[in-house]
């Protein structure tokens, strides 16, 4: 069952000089997933979610939401909430109030607008705050108001524009786990927007990497993470050693682009033999640094370029990786794509 659909979507900005925001965009979610579009600042990501929210229109294509046709509705005509990044709370109403206010508006009875309210304030563990006004709760807390706000009358599929950037690290990784559970006990469709990969990776069921109005790939997190279709996603997506040209005639042995994660070389003595179906290229180790869960290796190759390496255990490091020692890289050819 499919809860959004974009065929082609295209939008453009501006009189005189046009802004391509989009571009010829295909995006099916399913109903029920937990889905991440993920790409740098000025990609389009806000765009895509303000077309299917309905705040505005496509200058082409078409966008559904669970098989209607919904191009031309206006945002109360669309099953579909969003939290912004600001949280957009009315600071005169109580957090109550806030919360109700899609029931106000559609003329739901007082009793039973109190009775969803406070279950919508209870998923959220905000029992005992209805009477607050914005102004006092926490950073966490407000955020959580204006989830409580989006969930309130259950819509099909809810809309995430960086919900998550004006918290601390703490809380923010806190709130990663929350919402992915609300996600699950709710059973609602979300459609996360970050540029935070590691945030994209950790909480979806999918991912879609956009850049400049395109999207680049689209899969579950470890696929997108193992298999990088292009070498902007393996660029954006975790850190990577890209190698063109030259660079990748020498190291990989034909030449094309190739993308060769830091985890995946090993660092062997210049004098052991490679196995079967292994790479291998000898450099100068230029930088060691422990950064906490791995240590990541920094090597120079003979003609300048420089490969990234994170090794987990360092008893399996031959005794000969030192600072400016001579060391040999080993990869499957299988982990270069
Ligand atoms: P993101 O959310 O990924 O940072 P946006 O969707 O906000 O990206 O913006 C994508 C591009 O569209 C940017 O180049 C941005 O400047 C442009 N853009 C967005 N909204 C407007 C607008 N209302 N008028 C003109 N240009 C816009
Ligand atoms: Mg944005």
């Amino acid at each position: 069952e499919e809860a959004v659909r974009c065929t082609a979507v295209t939008k453009e900005f501006g009189t005189g000089g046009v802004v391509r925001a989009l571009d010829a965009v295909d995006l099916t979610l399913r109903a029920g997933e937990f889905f991440s579009l993920l790409g740098p600042s000025g990609s389009g990501k806000t765009t895509l979610l303000r077309l299917i929210a309905g705040f505005e229109r496509p200058t082409g294509g078409r966008i559904e939401l669970a098989g209607r046709d919904v191009t031309a509705l206006p945002p109360h005509r669309r099953d579909v909430h969003t939290v912004f990044q600001d949280y957009a709370l009315f600071p005169h109403m109580t957090v109550e109030q806030n919360v109700a206010y899609a029931l106000t508006v559609r003329g739901v009875r007082k009793p039973e607008r109190t009775a969803r309210a406070r279950e919508a304030l209870a998923t959220v563990r905000l029992d005992g705050f209805a009477s607050r006004r914005p102004d006092a709760l926490s950073g966490g807390q407000r955020q959580r108001v204006a989830l409580a706000r989006a969930l309130v009358d259950r819509p099909a599929v809810l809309l995430l524009d960086e919900p998550l950037g004006a918290l601390d690290l703490r809380l923010r990784q806190e709130m990663q786990t929350e919402l992915k559970e609300l996600q699950r006990t709710t059973g609602i469709t979300f459609l996360l927007v970050t540029h935070d990969q590691e945030e994209a990776l950790t909480m979806s069921d999918r991912v879609a990497v956009v850049s400049d109005g395109r999207i680049e790939q689209t899969g579950p997190p470890l696929e997108v993470y193992e298999r990088p279709a292009t070498a902007f996603v393996a660029g954006f997506v975790g850190t990577t050693n890209l190698l063109r040209g030259e660079a990748a005639v020498r190291v990989v042995g034909r030449p094309g682009a190739y993308s060769i994660r830091p985890e995946r070389i090993r660092l062997a003595d210049p004098a052991d033999a490679p196995l079967d179906g292994e790479r291998t290229v000898t450099g100068r180790i230029a930088d060691i640094v422990h950064a906490g869960a791995h240590t990541r290796f920094t090597i120079a190759l003979p003609h300048g370029d420089r490969l990234t390496v994170h090794r987990q255990n360092l008893a399996e490091l031959p005794p000969t990786a030192r600072p400016e020692a001579e060391i040999r890289l080993v990869w499957d050819e299988k982990d270069a794509f």
